[in-house]
Formats: structure tokens, C-alpha cells, sequence
């Protein structure tokens, strides 16, 4: 069965070879030229990908994303048209998976579709059952309190939230977005920066008792995951 690709974009020169280049590459692309279109079109079909042009006649592409992660899992690639580098990384730092800055090669597109869903597969063949993993983590949710290598962590409220998060469940890559909406108070000033100033200082904190170690790893354009490879003792 071939991946389908939902592409969100007005311009229909765009949106023609993009077509062009996923089908010839084994895709089967379905094309919306309105956010609104694109919305409907998600609640009847499911889609293996989106690539979202960030400037929309109906809607900003950033507005768009968020609504479209709340109907699908799927990952996005954004296009976007203007150069500044700020868009790019609002557009990262939004858990957008990829992004491409116009004007662009078809065929690095559908390269960089590719590169996106082995890397989602990969995540969802990743094991999950925590229960066979050992990882030098302890979690005492009556006190707060978590060890690392037998180590008592001096955490702030959010640094413990993440990484009882993270350590849950090892090897599993979670979103910036997805992090602050689980670890985060719904009305807190909070922005995905927050979540990587809180990594920051969680990792200087693990890296005080394991220096060699790097128990959180970063998956660039994507989030974080708790290692599920650590060494079971410190000698
Ligand atoms: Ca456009």
C-alpha cells in the first residue's frame, strides 16, 4: 500500500509538482489547497504524512499544525516561503518533524518524506514494555524524589515532572508540545523553550553523578527520550 501524503498548499504550481514528485516516488498524495479543506479531509482519511505550507489563504500553517495534531499522529514537513530563520525554528520548536524552505527540490521533498516515516516507524517498533528494562532510575512519587544510579536528584517541581515523564517509558521519543502539556500546568507561561531550558538544567544535574553518561537524548527536530541503553551499575 503506498503512504499517503496529505499536501496543504495554495499555490497550485506548487502543489502540481509536488504531486508530480510523490506519486513518481511511490506515494499517493492528496492535495488540499485551504487549511479548512484540509481539516475536513483529515476526519475522513487518514494520512501516513502532511506537508503543510506555512502560508495559507484561510489559516497560518502554525495554527493549522496545532489543530491537525489534535486529529492525527502524523508527521508534518513544513514549507515555508519566507527566508527568516525564526520561522524555521518556531516551526521545529512547534514538534514539526522536518521543514523545507521554498525554493525546494521535489526530489529532496520526497528524500525528506522518507527520512521522516523509517524515523516514525522506527519509534513505534522502539519497545515500550518498561517492565524488562532495567534503568538506573527510581521514582518515589509519595516524596517527589527520584535517584539516578542509587543518587538522591535535587529537582525543581518541573525537572522531576520530566523526567518521571521521560524515564516511563525508554527509548520513547516525546514531543516538546507533548511534554509541556504533561508536565506543565495548563495556564503556565510556558513555551517549548521552557522544555529545553528544563533539560538543560536536568541534564547538568544527571551529569554531576554520571559525567560520561547521556541519559536524555535529543531527537532532533522531534524531542527528547529517556536512554533505554544505560549501563545497569556505575563501576
Ligand atoms: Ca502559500
Amino acid at each position: 500500500m503506498k503512504p499517503r501524503i496529505l499536501v496543504v498548499e495554495d499555490e497550485p504550481g506548487i502543489a502540481d509538482t509536488i504531486r508530480y514528485a510523490l506519486t513518481t516516488d511511490g506515494f499517493e498524495p492528496v492535495h488540499c489547497s485551504t487549511g479548512a479543506a484540509a481539516l475536513a479531509r483529515l476526519a475522513e482519511q487518514s494520512v501516513a504524512l502532511v506537508v503543510l505550507d506555512v502560508g495559507l489563504p484561510d489559516m497560518n500553517g502554525f495554527d493549522l499544525f496545532k489543530r491537525l495534531q489534535a486529529q492525527t499522529d502524523a508527521p508534518v514537513i513544513f514549507l515555508t516561503a519566507r527566508s527568516d530563520e525564526i520561522d524555521r525554528i518556531v516551526g521545529l520548536e512547534l514538534g514539526a518533524d522536518d521543514y523545507m524552505a521554498k525554493p525546494f527540490s521535489p526530489r529532496e521533498l520526497t528524500a525528506r518524506i522518507r527520512t521522516v516515516l523509517r524515523r516514525v516507524q522506527k519509534a513505534e517498533r522502539a519497545p515500550v514494555n518498561t517492565a524488562t528494562q532495567t534503568i538506573p532510575i527510581t521514582v518515589d512519587e509519595e516524596r517527589r524524589r527520584i535517584r539516578y544510579y542509587g543518587r538522591p536528584l535535587e529537582l525543581s517541581r518541573y525537572e522531576y515532572g520530566l523526567l518521571k515523564t521521560l524515564a516511563s517509558r525508554p527509548g520513547r521519543v516525546y514531543q516538546r508540545d507533548e511534554l509541556l502539556a504533561l508536565v506543565w500546568d495548563d495556564n503556565a507561561e510556558s513555551f517549548d523553550r521552557t522544555v529545553d531550558a528544563h533539560i538543560k538544567t536536568l541534564r547538568a544535574k544527571l551529569h554531576a553523578i554520571a559525567p560520561r553518561l547521556e541519559p536524555i537524548r535529543t531527537h532532533r527536530g522531534i524531542g527528547y527520550a529517556f536512554a533505554d541503553d544505560l549501563p545497569a551499575t556505575l563501576d
